[in-house]
């Protein structure tokens, strides 16, 4: 997988707003918040995105899912929040290293647009 900006904030070669940090896998504000908290979690695994995940990775997915949840406790909106993965382009995924997006503070319409 080639070099992303997310892979250079895992490396520490450009800034981030980190809120979380483990083993395998870092937690960052969004630099373009779409709501009150919005949070990206990233593997620290090179996955470019969700449909090229192998089933070794199923442990290392549901690490993102508990992680995300803990996060949005941690900022106190644990009772209401969206996760958002998108895959591929044509649904939005500019950045192509994994990620689940976190969003809570605001109301959120259904269907998301
Ligand atoms: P997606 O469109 O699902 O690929 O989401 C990529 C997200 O990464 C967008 O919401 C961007 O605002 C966010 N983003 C891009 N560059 C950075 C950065 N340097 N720091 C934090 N978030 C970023």
């Amino acid at each position: 997988m080639s070099e992303t900006i997310f892979s250079k904030i895992i490396n520490r070669e450009i800034d981030a707003d980190i809120v979380h940090e483990d083993d395998q896998c870092l937690a960052f504000r969004d630099i373009n918040a779409q709501a009150p908290m919005h949070i990206l979690v990233i593997p620290k695994k090179p996955i470019d995105m969700l449909v090229n995940a192998q089933a070794d990775d199923q442990a290392l997915l549901g690490h993102l899912l508990l992680t995300a949840r803990q996060v949005a406790r941690n900022e106190g909106y644990g009772e209401a929040f969206r996760l958002v993965v998108n895959n591929g382009e044509a649904v939005g995924q500019s950045v192509f290293h994994l990620h689940v997006h976190i969003l809570g503070g605001r109301d959120f319409s259904w269907p998301p647009g």
